[in-house]
Order: C-alpha cells, then sequence, then structure tokens
C-alpha cells in the first residue's frame, strides 16, 4: 500500500479548479470522492469534529494554489541559525511521528498540495535573480517530507530540473520514504541533496509510524549514491533512552559501512525539543511512546528540551562516533543555542570558534 492509499477524500479549492496540477493529481486518485470547497476552513471544520483530528488530516488531501512559497527558515529565536530556505509545496504529511510539531502548528490542516506551479516557477526565477554572496540551501522538508507523496504528486522531479543548472543553490529533498524511482529515472542533479533523518530501527518503530525502515532508507541512500546523487543525513530528533548510544552508534557504523564518505554533504544533530503543549496532543495519540516521560528543562524560546549537560554528553558522543570516519566537520546543530553550538563546533574545528556556517559549501 502506498502512502497516500490512506486518503478517504478530496478537497478541492474552487479557486483552483483550473489551475494545471489539478487533473494530473485527481487521475492519479481515482474512485475518491471529491468535494469543491470555497476555502480551507470548510474542511478544518470537519477536521476538528474528528475523535483524532491530527489522524483525520492525514487522511484528506486538499488541492489549492498557494499564495507564495519560499521563505526565510525561522528557525526558533535565540538560536544559532544556518542560513536555510524552506520551499513549502506541500503541507502536513501522511507519516504519523509521535514528535512530529506539525501535531501542533499544522492543527486542523489536512495534507494540502499546491497546484500553482508556474507561480512557484517564476518565484523561484525571482529568487534565482537576487544578489547573493553565499551558497543558498533551501529545502521542501519543513512543513513536510519531501518525498512521502513523490509517487502522486512528482515535485521532485519537477524541482529537479529547475534547480539543473543552477550551481548557487542547493535544493534539499529531506524524507524518512525510500521512494526515490522518479529521481532515479532522471540524470542526477549535481546541486540536489537526498537526504534522510536517521534514528536507531527501535525508535522508527515505536515514534516514526508509516515511515521506510532504517536499511530502506540505507538502500535507497546508496542507489541515490551510485547515480551520481549527494546526500544529506540528520540525525534529528536524538532520543535518550537507555541503551541510545549503542543503538547510535550501531547506525553511525552502518551508515559509513554502505555510503562513501565522499557522497555526503551535511550531517545535522539535534536532540528532542517540542513545544509545551505538544506532549499533550502526542501522548493522547501514541499512549505507548515514552518519549515524554524524562526530565526536560525549558529553554530560552520557550520550547522544553533535555537539560544541557544531557544534550552536550549526547552531541559529542555522537561527533565523536562520526569522526572516526572522518566526517566530523561536515557537521552542524539544528535549532541549538550558541552555548552548545560553541562547545561543540569548538571540538570540530579544533579550537576556532566559529561565527559562520561551519563549512563553505562550493558552488
Ligand atoms: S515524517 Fe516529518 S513531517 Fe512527517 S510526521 Fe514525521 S516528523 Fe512530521
Amino acid at each position: 500500500m502506498t502512502v497516500f492509499q490512506q486518503v478517504k477524500k478530496i478537497y478541492l479549492d474552487r479557486k483552483a479548479e483550473n489551475s494545471g496540477q489539478v487533473n494530473n493529481l485527481l487521475k492519479k486518485l481515482p474512485n475518491l470522492p471529491v468535494e469543491v470547497v470555497e476555502e480551507v476552513k470548510d474542511i478544518q471544520q470537519e477536521i476538528r469534529l474528528a475523535s483524532d483530528p491530527v489522524g483525520e488530516s492525514k487522511q484528506l488531501i486538499f488541492l489549492t494554489e498557494q499564495k507564495s512559497f519560499i521563505r526565510p527558515c525561522p528557525c526558533t529565536s535565540g538560536c544559532f541559525g544556518c542560513g536555510y530556505w524552506t520551499l513549502d509545496l506541500d503541507l502536513n504529511c501522511p507519516f504519523d511521528c509521535s514528535y512530529c510539531i506539525l501535531q501542533k502548528y499544522l492543527e486542523g490542516q489536512p495534507i494540502t498540495l499546491a497546484t500553482n506551479r508556474e507561480h512557484l516557477r517564476k518565484e523561484l526565477e525571482q529568487f534565482f535573480a537576487r544578489e547573493r554572496t553565499e551558497v543558498i540551501r533551501i529545502g521542501t522538508g519543513e512543513l513536510a517530507d519531501s518525498l512521502a507523496l513523490e509517487e502522486l504528486t512528482g515535485n521532485a522531479i519537477f524541482l529537479a530540473d529547475i534547480f539543473r543548472n543552477r550551481p548557487g543553490y542547493l535544493l534539499e529533498l529531506k524524507s524518512k520514504a525510500a521512494s526515490i524511482q522518479t529521481l532515479m529515472s532522471i540524470t542526477p542533479v549535481p546541486n540536489l541533496i537526498l537526504s534522510w533523518s536517521l534514528n536507531p530501527e527501535s525508535v522508527i518503530r515505536s515514534e516514526e509510524k508509516g515511515t521506510a525502515s532504517l536499511e530502506e532508507r540505507f538502500q535507497s541512500a546508496v542507489a541515490a549514491a551510485k547515480h551520481g546523487y549527494r546526500l544529506g543525513f540528520h540525525f534529528d530528533p536524538i532520543i535518550h533512552y537507555p541503551g541510545w548510544e549503542e543503538d547510535y552508534q550501531s547506525v553511525v557504523l552502518r551508515l559509513f559501512k554502505l555510503i562513501p564518505e565522499e557522497a555526503i554533504s551535511w550531517i545535522s544533530l539535534g536532540t528532542l525539543r517540542f513545544p509545551p503543549d505538544l506532549p499533550l496532543v502526542a501522548r493522547r495519540r501514541f499512549p505507548k511512546s515514552s518519549i515524554y516521560e524524562h526530565e526536560f528543562v525549558r529553554s530560552w524560546d520557550g520550547k522544553f528540551r533535555y537539560p544541557r549537560p544531557l544534550r552536550l554528553r549526547m552531541y559529542e558522543s555522537i561527533v565523536e562516533m562520526i569522526s572516526q570516519f572522518g566526517s566530523d566537520k561536515k557537521i552542524y546543530l539544528c535549532m541549538e543555542s550558541p552555548e552548545v553550538w560553541e562547545v561543540i563546533t569548538r571540538k570540530i574545528k579544533k579550537g576556532r570558534h566559529l561565527n559562520t556556517f561551519p563549512f563553505p559549501w562550493e558552488n
């Protein structure tokens, strides 16, 4: 069963009825009821009445035109940012992770697919025309999984075509899916980075419902690297539990056993973090999950994190594991404080404190 077979109904925004992508998408989703609506509020009303609104939102697709697509990654206030840009092409995700921030952030939003691709193309052309002094990283994995619905949308190859021959712009497609068939059917794009989130298999099975197994992700990464794509990996969120260190060590060993080091563009690390109201929803939706049964501290940005000494120990341990394979200089931290960055990046750069992104990407 493909992930979009869980969809039970399609809503079509009346304003998007004549949009280019609508027919293509509807053809791939035959035999499903289609209802034309005036605005997303009509669907949200229905979603809120469900016993599990988040679960319900993942079974409904809304086809609409997005007003705009590109924005600087908001990161979180007081964090040491990494200069990322986001491209919000889809909203919401058919997978169901117990730690997923979208459960709160996109409350009541059905899986929303943008149908106005020509608008997106124009916005990207304007983006490319802006003056820039550095390599830009931009990705579609902020409010959705970049590849979960690829068989349905073909967004990845659409974007691959636009980013081809745009050497100063790195497009990242970040995923927990294994579906790379479309991208394997085209000549690889040197500035397209395919990246996977990594966690021990036990965490994937208990916390990342519907996603590909660790081995499936690795096998897709191996195939992508062989085809000529550059890769990224995200240890995010790193979860603390008895035996975590051995489990993450096994993931790191497997990663470098399978993937040639030179194919890796970057590796990010980020420990579990969440806004105060997420556990309320997540505990109800995932009663067997124990990730929230831990000591957390409220951080500078209002989110909860493991206490700083524990986070540092976790980062230092994983950096150490990765440094055995010479990839430590490719590591950066996601949503971390300047204090933690300083300790970790000093270690990586052997004494140099960095004020900018830790490594200069080549064009
Ligand atoms: S794959 Fe990402 S976007 Fe999808 S449910 Fe999991 S954390 Fe959320």
